[in-house]
């Protein structure tokens, strides 16, 4: 157990709630206008448990193919006994709503459209936000301000994007981010995961995605990810919940002790294995497998069925990704190694 962060639910506000102990309260929060006059509004749900006790922000979905976490997060919203809760949860099960709708990582539509005005177009890359700023500067400013900003505790649950598997990992905010990491290096081993990526560069620590800007601002902060894009796959909702209860645990909201589970192993990045040809991809590996340095990953094949390339593993080490597409072209992704700590 932990002791709970800044951001203890007792002046806690929700705009247009009115936040009883004990309660469980659904809204919608407006973003943005669309042509139409329709709103863009993300869904939320307030747990509010019988004692006071931290705030702890829940997002999913902020890629629009990813469906395991919001099942995830509102198995849990729905389930927590809310005598046992100490505290208060803000669960937002689709921080995208508009590309949950067309169940693309992007709002494609809109950067099609405007991909000057829509650039960049990832509210995830776009934390905190901009209340001036264009599509996914305005959801990322919803979600930060208004319901990241009063959390002592932050989580975003990803769904690995369509084509691809990861076996469950935790993805943590960077060194740079001070003491703070290491809490929530214990809340991801708490979790229960097969990976923790511990990195100092790359995408999972730019300094512009919500976990990384919770961390910089003192709270701890973590992603997850859990499948694979474009799926709703029970096993790993059933993973997940038992992952966000065993942090609800972890710091002391819920009672008892988290349930282990994975290999919890510390990985420092990820290494890709690409293609250099195109053809149909009939990989040869599976999540979790040590491999050699030089191993075959994966063997290409022409549209004539002809062996055009044997991928070789660029270092040894644990299969983290693995892909699921059924075609290849020069450049693509056929698996990634993890580098262990
Ligand atoms: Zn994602």
């Amino acid at each position: 157990m932990t002791e709970p962060r800044d951001g203890l639910d007792e002046d806690l506000q929700i705009e247009g709630l009115e936040l009883r102990r004990g309660t469980r309260e659904r809204t919608r929060i407006r973003t943005l206008e669309l042509p139409d006059g329709s709103w863009v509004e993300v869904p939320l749900m307030v747990v509010r448990g019988s004692q006071p006790g931290p705030v702890f922000y829940m997002g999913a979905a902020i890629h629009g193919d990813e469906i395991n976490g919001v099942e995830i997060l509102s198995t849990v919203a729905s389930g927590v006994d809310l005598e046992e809760l100490r505290g208060t949860l803000l669960v937002v099960p689709v921080q995208n709503p508009l590309a949950f709708r067309i169940q693309h990582r992007y709002f494609l539509g809109h950067m099609i459209k405007s991909p000057m005005d829509q650039g960049a177009a990832d509210p995830w890359s776009s934390f905190p936000g901009d209340p001036g700023g264009n599509m996914a500067g305005l959801i990322a400013h919803a979600l930060y301000r208004r319901l990241m900003e009063p959390a002592g505790y932050v989580m975003d649950v990803h769904t690995p994007t369509t084509g691809g598997r990861y076996a469950p990992f935790a993805f943590l905010p960077p060194p740079r981010c001070g003491a703070v990491v290491q809490e929530s290096e214990r809340m991801a081993k708490a979790f229960g995961v097969d990976y923790i990526l511990a990195a100092d560069s790359g995408m999972y620590v730019y300094g512009t995605s919500p976990h990384v800007v919770a961390a910089e601002g003192g709270k701890v902060a973590l992603g997850i990810e859990l499948g694979e894009g474009g799926q709703l796959d029970p096993e790993e909702v059933r993973w997940g919940v038992r992952g966000v209860t065993n942090v609800l645990r972890h710091v002391g909201m819920l009672p008892g002790s988290p349930e282990p589970q994975g290999r919890g192993t510390v990985i420092t990045a990820m290494r890709e294995a690409r293609a250099s040809r195109g053809g149909l991809l009939h990989s040869r590996v599976r999540l979790n497998q040590e491999v050699a340095e030089g191993e075959v990953l994966a063997t290409i094949t022409n549209v004539f069925g002809d062996v055009v390339e044997e991928v070789p593993a660029p270092l040894a080490g644990p299969i983290v990704r693995t892909v699921t597409f059924p075609i290849v072209a020069t450049g693509e992704r056929v698996a990634q190694i993890g580098v262990p700590r």
